[in-house]
């Protein structure tokens, strides 16, 4: 049946076969989509509970900690960005933004709904902030949060993270990361970085739909957000103030409140979203299965492939070789080429889908991925070969198969 705008609101949905080589979402492991077609269950059946307590074992060694507090969001990525700040910081504190790209934006931009007083010690993008810098912006702001990203996907930078801990930690200040573009694909260390809250995503390295969001909580974090806590046993008690400051500005992204839930006391909040939480613990045994350094291995080699065969075939690469994140290249669109004919020559041609850019690199610069199940020989090699025709097709001189041959002989390198 077709409506007025000729839209087939009865057809079943059949998508098709694109290859999403951006810089996510990507393809989902077909194990992850089966595992998330099983039949549900009630959210307190000692199966499901029993599923919630897995999940938390099979992501701490994901995030690189022995955290208790290890356990899923329900909702985007940005869902457990929002539950950290929200949880983590009350107006007036001052939180400082280690900034170098569009989601450093995106971490001022929440706090400063919270009320938060924010500084940002920035890097331009494509480039990281040096540990010094840091530093200093510490000891000048004395703040009570820091926050930043691991892997910036805007800029393609993974910014240094080892030691941040330690300076955090001596200036009393809790730390936040936001991991989600490479969890599961670069190495995360929450409890060697000494960082207190790290939050992910499925649909970046860990090979799964976006909606699910993995989080991970230091117990001097936890300690922090339930001296918040203002609802016991299921009872509001909005009229009760217990010295500890403002209340959580949100319900559903009341970290106390989800930590209940995910406790052995089981206190109701919202109700788990049983079938992400199915494609979550499968995302997490694909990866464990693969063996986590296998796993940063593979990521590496397909960036590596991708560089050296966007190289290759003549094209600038973006950005400090020295941070470069494994799983998503961005290259600068060739002079006298339309980036958009060529991202949709691509996706007609080809059905691949790269990806455009944001802000100051809107309309300058792809950017390609090879993340979770897409981080692949064969994908890298066809998302090569094609962006090849598609150049040419453009008028942009380019060798046949150089780029291609460059990135079989760099993957393994
Ligand atoms: C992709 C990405 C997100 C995405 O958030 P969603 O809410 O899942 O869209 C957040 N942070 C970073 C660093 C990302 O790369």
């Amino acid at each position: 049946m077709a409506d007025e705008l000729g839209m087939d609101l009865f057809g079943e949905i059949d998508p098709p076969q694109r290859l999403l080589m951006g810089p996510g979402p990507v393809n989902a492991h077909p194990r992850v989509l089966r595992a998330m077609s099983a039949d549900l269950l009630g959210q307190f059946d000692p199966e499901m509970t029993g599923y919630m307590n897995q999940v938390m074992a099979l992501y701490r060694p994901i995030f690189g900690t022995h955290n208790r507090w290890t356990m899923l969001i329900d909702g985007t990525a940005r869902a457990a960005i929002e539950a950290s700040l929200v949880s983590l910081v009350v107006p007036g504190d001052r939180v400082l933004v280690v900034n170098f790209g569009r989601f450093g934006l995106l971490l001022t931009e929440i706090l400063g709904r919270i009320g938060a007083l924010v500084e940002t010690v920035d890097a331009p993008w494509g480039e990281t902030v040096p540990l010094d810098a840091i530093a200093a912006a510490i000891e000048r702001f004395a703040p009570k949060v820091v926050a930043t990203v691991h892997g910036d996907t805007s800029t393609t930078m993974a910014q240094p993270l080892e030691g941040l801990g330690a300076l955090c930690r001596a200036a009393g200040a809790l730390s936040y990361v936001d991991a989600t573009a490479t969890l599961g694909g670069m190495e995360i260390a929450a409890d060697r970085w000494g960082i207190d809250v790290v939050t992910g995503g499925l649909q970046k390295c860990l090979g799964g739909p976006s909606g699910s969001a993995p989080i991970t909580l230091s117990d001097a974090a936890a300690a922090h957000i339930f001296a918040r806590r203002h609802v016991e046993q299921g009872i509001r008690r909005a009229d009760i103030t217990d010295g500890a400051g403002p209340r959580i500005g949100s319900n559903y992204f009341d970290l106390a409140m989800i930590m209940d839930y995910w406790s052995e006391k089981r206190l109701n909040h919202h109700t788990e979203a049983t079938s992400m939480l199915y494609g979550a613990r499968e995302c997490a045994r694909v990866a464990l299965g693969e063996g986590l350094d296998a796993r940063f291995a593979r990521h590496a080699a397909a960036g590596r492939a991708m560089t050296a065969g966007l190289r290759a075939m003549g094209l600038r690469v973006f950005g400090d070789d020295a941070h470069r994140m494994t799983n998503v290249t961005g290259v600068y669109i060739p002079d006298g080429v339309d980036g958009e004919r060529v991202r949709t020559a691509m996706r007609d041609q080809f059905e691949i889908e790269i990806g455009t850019a944001f802000g100051p690199l809107q309309g300058r610069i792809w950017r390609l991925g090879a993340m979770g199940y897409n981080a692949m020989k064969h994908k890298v090699f066809i998302t090569l070969g094609a962006l090849e025709v598609c150049l040419r097709c453009e008028g942009f001189a380019v060798s046949a198969g150089g780029g291609v041959e460059a990135a079989i002989a760099a993957w393994d390198a």
